[in-house]
């Protein structure tokens, strides 16, 4: 943590940093991205296309599918958007989901999550060709992901990674605890830093001492879904800590405050994993377009 501790000196001005950076860097991305996009279709006459999938009608879901279509629109990228009412049931989803999985035009499948309860969300994701899985939510992925083999990462843990290492941050030999276990981010964020060598702990509701989990680790994964569960009390001196949280009024899991005052580094929320995950949408959907056009 050497290089970490000394590039931040544990200021306010460093600590903003990279959350600018979060920003600059997800930019960055879609510029190579839309600059990637534009040379395939003008090399095989077709544009990168998503589908995105909603069931429902929840506010929070549209906004996000809508800003996802829009960065794509900015980026060269189609989108297909497929609405389905609420009570839209599972066989229904699959069958939708098998039939963009077997449409050529489409290179990348996006199911918007959470789902109804009445929805069997696995059943839904595993209907997704793992070639088009570009959120990274199939068992495939995460197979193929864990083992260091060629296909899509979870978005938001695989920008997380781009985040650790804009930064300088080698998870090697590292202590990492990731706070959450879902499937599509506290588990992947876990395999990622396990496969980048660094000793993982996972913890959870049931975790008996989490502050205690919490003091041992040079780099913290929060994802939650517990507005400022974290604190600067709970965190070791130097403490590397990615917020992936968010929750209603725009606050993380992490109390961004105190833990900046122990933290070497720290994303703020907004502006530091979220544009992050976008970016690596984007990415992998004109990488999905790429090996399926065959070039
Ligand atoms: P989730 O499926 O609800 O999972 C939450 C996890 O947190 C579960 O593993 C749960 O444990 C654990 N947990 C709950 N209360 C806890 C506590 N008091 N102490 C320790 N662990 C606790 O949520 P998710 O989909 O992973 O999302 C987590 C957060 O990330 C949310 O705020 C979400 O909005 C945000 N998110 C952000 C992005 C982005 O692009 N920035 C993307 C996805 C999600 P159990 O397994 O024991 O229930």
């Amino acid at each position: 943590m050497d290089h970490v501790s000394g590039t931040a000196g544990g200021t306010s001005q460093a600590l903003k940093a990279l959350g600018e950076d979060g920003t600059s860097l997800a930019r960055k991305i879609v510029e190579e991205t839309a600059e990637r996009a534009a040379q395939l279709t003008e090399r095989t006459g077709t544009a990168p296309c998503l589908a995105t999938v909603l069931v429902g009608e929840d506010p929070a879901s549209v906004t996000y599918v809508r800003m996802k279509q829009n960065r794509c629109r900015k980026a060269g990228i189609e989108s297909r958007h497929v609405a389905l009412p609420a009570a839209t049931g599972t066989e229904e989803l699959v069958a939708t989901l098998r039939k963009l999985s077997d449409d050529p035009g489409v290179h990348g499948i996006l199911l918007q999550h959470p789902m109804g309860a009445h929805i069997d969300e696995r059943a839904a994701f595993e209907a997704i060709a793992p070639e088009k899985d570009v959120d990274g939510v199939t068992f495939a992925s995460f197979a193929t992901m864990s083992f260091g083999l060629p296909g899509f990462v979870s978005c938001t843990p695989g920008g997380i990674m781009r985040l650790l290492d804009a930064y300088d941050v080698d998870p090697s030999g590292k202590r990492a605890v990731v706070v959450g276990r879902s499937a599509i981010l506290g588990k992947p964020a876990g395999m990622l830093l396990l496969a980048r060598d660094a000793t993982v702990t996972y913890c959870h509701s049931r975790t008996a001492d989490l502050s205690a989990a919490l003091r041992e680790a040079d780099i913290v994964v929060a994802a939650v879904g517990r507005p400022r569960l974290i604190r600067g009390q709970d965190l070791k001196p130097g403490a590397v800590v990615v917020d992936a949280g968010y929750n209603a009024g725009n606050v993380g899991d992490v109390d961004f405050d105190s833990a900046a005052e122990r933290a070497s580094l720290i994303t703020p929320v907004p502006g530091g994993v979220g544009p992050m995950t976008i970016a690596t949408l984007l990415e992998q959907t004109v990488t999905a377009a790429a090996r399926q056009l065959g070039v």
